[in-house]
């Protein structure tokens, strides 16, 4: 059986099309494969923020494993990735809707000399020296009601023996801990662009449709070798539809391999002045007020997209004094004549 899409097949251009995320099911084992490459949405996250190698290697590992990790949920709402310790790094930050608009940044400790960063420093020295650093992924549903809270897991950057050295490592321990499946991913990242490759080895169903035990290991670890042929080139510049008739020809030939639609990925903030409002509500009115005294503003910055929010005297007086913060943010109305 060859290849043969569900859906309709999109004509092929010349040109190498980034910001797509393929995904894919084999038919000679239970397994899910996804590739994604991301280039413009890369750049933009890249374009607000000026990070040494070594974090921007990191981050764009992330970025890439985060869109493959939301293309495995069934789930409407943000899924936000966030690897958190106490070295050069403090926090790096991936948030990807349904609709794979993604945002990410990065908050570095300002007491280290980031210029002195080896540029092959990895996840263990630059997160987690002192391994207590972990991963923590939430689901926040788009319907999330108030006082409802985000479904939340975390995993430790240490799997009890030995830390972990890579992302791929991390969202794979992540994986098999919270949710019982077994996933292995292979991630690229320059200052280009950023790819990867996923591969999730789905539940041996009952049925009509369960295979032989020995037929889906053997299936799963044929698979595995060849996603191991896979090079951090081919992850960076090939579109993913061709990456993946390049990798499992022969597996399409024998087996048969079904693929969807490429689904497309953009960069997106959903920051608002709303938002910082509320923020700035949470803070309180006293401290609101010891800043105003300082400053003629309350000015704050947008760590995703750098979008500067300012809040005066009298817009903060607003914040406290009406009844919801729609009325506190909005422009007074245009008087008609
Ligand atoms: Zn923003």
């Amino acid at each position: 059986m060859a290849f043969h899409k569900v859906s309709t097949i999109a004509a092929m251009t010349e040109k190498y099309a980034s910001d797509l995320l393929q995904v894919f099911v084999f038919d000679g084992a239970p397994v899910r494969g996804e590739i994604v490459n991301i280039r413009d949405a890369w750049q933009a996250i890249l374009a607000r923020k000026d990070y040494p190698v070594a974090v921007r290697k990191l981050l764009g590992d992330l970025v890439a494993a985060g869109v493959l990790l939301s293309g495995t949920l069934k789930f409407k709402g943000s899924m936000i990735i966030q690897a958190q310790g106490n070295g050069a790094i403090r926090l790096l930050v991936l948030e990807c809707k349904e609709n794979l608009v993604i945002r990410a940044t990065a908050k570095l400790n300002e007491d280290i000399d980031l210029s002195a960063l080896p540029e092959n420093a990895g996840l263990s020295d630059l997160i987690n020296p002192d391994g207590k650093g972990k991963l923590v992924i939430t689901l926040d549903p788009a319907d999330r009601q108030p006082g409802q809270n985000p479904y939340q897991g975390i995993v430790s950057l240490h799997d009890g023996k030995n830390p972990v050295q890579t992302i791929a490592e991390a969202i794979a321990l992540y994986m098999r801990d919270s949710e019982q499946l077994e996933t292995r991913l292979w991630l690229a990242s320059n200052e280009n662009s950023c790819g990867g490759l996923l591969l999730q080895k789905l539940p041996n169903m009952g049925g009509q449709l369960k295979m032989d035990d020995d037929v889906a290991a053997e299936g799963w670890a044929r698979l595995q070798l060849l996603s191991d042929t896979v090079t951090d080139e081919e992850l960076l510049s090939l579109e993913p539809q061709v990456l993946m008739k390049r990798l499992y020809l022969d597996e399409s030939a024998h087996h048969g391999v079904r693929s969807f639609d490429q689904r497309p990925i953009q960069f997106g903030c959903r920051c608002s002045r709303i938002k910082v409002a509320d923020m700035l509500k949470m803070l309180g009115e006293e401290e609101v007020n010891s800043i105003l005294e300082e400053k003629s503003a309350v000015e704050t910055n947008c760590d995703f997209c750098g979008q500067i929010y300012v809040f005066d005297a009298v817009d903060c007086k607003q914040i406290f004094s009406s009844s919801t913060l729609i009325d506190a943010v909005k422009k007074p109305p245009q008087a008609k004549h």
